[in-house]
Formats: structure tokens, C-alpha cells, sequence
């Protein structure tokens, strides 16, 4: 727990949320700022600033949690699909540093906009990034 991290302390109880689950490794609440009506957020109980830093038994259950998560919203609002959507890093869009997952719910034709102007590589690019990266796994 660190006292300074809003999350810790919605996590502890002395921030109230609108709870969706919780177990011991994760609670899922409303997010205050919903992206569209639904959208939760799903928080580690353990602090840690982003997915880089997670523990390996937090990080396998998370999709688990998050499937869960996603099915019940599928079923409540009949939504059209859901992004999952995780920042990390300030660069990235982070605001709060404990690692969390949003899920938002969305329908066609809705204005939510997750979107990016597609690049492109150049010849050998893509193969000597990716070697590059496989060197590091
Ligand atoms: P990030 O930008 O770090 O990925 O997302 C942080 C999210 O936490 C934002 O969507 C923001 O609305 C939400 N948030 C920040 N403070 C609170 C809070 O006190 N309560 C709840 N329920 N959500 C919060
Ligand atoms: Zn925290």
C-alpha cells in the first residue's frame, strides 16, 4: 500500500468506489470518468506502477479476471464489443501509477476514439525488429 496512490487507497476503503468484483488479487470498480457508460477499471490489489513491474501470479490471472469482467458487461448492457485498453508509462496515457486494465464497452457508431494513423516499414525493418526483440525473450 502507498499512501499517496488514489488506488491504494480505494483498494483499502478509505476512497469509496462503485465495486464490480473483488478478489484477492484484484477489485474492479467504476471508473469516475467513464469513456462510455460501464467502463470499469480493474486494479492489481498489490501496488505496482504498470504491467512491467507486475508479479507473475497477478499477471496470469489478470486476463482471467478480465474475461469475467468483459462477459458480464457483454450480458448486462448488450454492448457491441469492448476494448481493453492498459497504459503504461505517462507517454503512453498513464494518469494513476498502479497498474490497471480498463475495459470499456462500446457500440457501433459510438464517438469513442482509440485510434492511430496506421504506419509503415521499410524493407527488412519489421524482421530486424523482430529478431532484435526475440533476442531479448
Ligand atoms: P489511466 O489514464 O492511468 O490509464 O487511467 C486512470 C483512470 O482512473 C481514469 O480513467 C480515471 O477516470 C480513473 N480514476 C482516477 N481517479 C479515480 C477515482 O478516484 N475513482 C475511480 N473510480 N476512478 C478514478
Ligand atoms: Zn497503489
Amino acid at each position: 500500500m502507498q499512501n499517496n496512490c488514489i488506488f491504494c487507497r480505494i483498494i483499502a476503503g478509505e476512497i469509496p468506489s462503485a465495486t464490480v468484483y473483488e478478489d484477492k488479487d484484484f477489485k474492479a470498480i467504476m471508473d469516475i470518468s467513464p469513456a462510455a457508460r460501464g467502463h470499469v477499471i480493474m486494479l492489481s490489489k498489490r501496488h505496482c506502477e504498470n504491467l512491467l513491474e507486475l508479479d507473475d501470479g497477478t499477471a496470469e490471472k489478470a486476463l482471467l479476471v478480465a474475461r469475467k469482467l468483459a462477459r458480464a458487461l457483454k450480458a448486462e448492457l448488450n454492448c457491441d464489443g469492448i476494448n481493453l485498453l492498459q497504459n503504461n508509462g505517462e507517454a503512453a496515457g498513464q494518469t494513476v501509477f498502479h497498474f490497471h486494465l480498463h475495459l470499456i464497452p462500446r457500440y457501433q457508431g459510438d464517438r469513442i476514439s482509440l485510434g492511430w494513423t496506421p504506419g509503415a516499414y521499410g524493407d527488412g525493418e519489421a524482421q530486424a525488429l523482430a529478431a532484435a526483440l526475440a533476442a531479448r525473450l
